[in-house]
């Protein structure tokens, strides 16, 4: 089952994120970016598939610069409802710290804009390891890869998981560093204003804390 690690590793008593429930969204595929102040801050990296989000964490975050190769450590699938969490995961929970939404959008495989012709694609690519896609969100646009490290004698065990984001060349290539821009593009909130914001742990979930109260 998709969403059995990431039911593993929580306690939704204690956490504010979305319940292990898998489902799909109407219209185009979803991404989102979330920003996350973890015990080592680092953005993680969604894409719709499936049912589920395939994630990827980014320590550095992405890149406009095809120049750049960033590190992304696939992680579990997460519920398509992660898309819309922001806020507090309580001390001492997996993943404890503050969340936002550091992008988000739609995307789309190259070759077509047909979701479902899309995502027979982006399926075949994830399963050989070199994903391309193309992305129409509010920070990011245009066409990026994630591609799976082989395991070398160097590159043993541990390594299993990684993959490397890379920007692809086209008009939306650029030498800007896109994570100056820190802030939410659903609340506009900074990391801080979260930490420091009493009611942040609710966001987008304030009927199921209700109704677990
Ligand atoms: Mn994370």
């Amino acid at each position: 089952m998709a969403l059995e690690k990431y039911k593993q590793k929580r306690d939704f008593k204690k956490t504010p994120e979305p319940e292990p429930k898998k489902k799909s969204s109407r219209g185009q595929l979803k991404y989102v970016i979330q920003k996350h102040a973890a015990s080592r801050l680092h953005y993680d990296f969604r894409l719709e598939l499936d049912g589920v989000l395939k994630s990827w964490a980014v320590p550095k975050g992405p890149s406009l610069n095809p120049a750049d190769k960033r590190l992304a450590m696939m992680t579990e699938d997460h519920p398509l409802d992660y898309q819309n969490f922001e806020g507090k995961i309580p001390k001492g929970e997996y993943g404890g710290g503050e969340v936002i939404i550091w992008d988000k959008g739609t995307y789309h495989s190259p070759l077509t804009t047909n979701r479902k012709r899309s995502e027979e694609v982006l399926a075949e690519d994830l399963e050989k390891g070199n994903l391309i896609f193309v992305l129409d969100g509010k920070k990011l646009k245009g066409e990026f890869a994630l591609v799976k490290l082989r395991s070398s004698k160097i590159n043993t065990g541990k390594q299993d998981n990684a993959w490397l984001l890379i920007k692809k060349k086209d008009e939306y290539a650029s030498k800007e560093d896109i994570t100056r821009q820190e802030r939410s593009v659903v609340s506009g909130k900074s990391l801080d204003e979260i930490k420091s914001d009493e009611d942040a742990a609710v966001y987008g979930e304030k009927e199921k804390l209700s109704k677990k109260k």
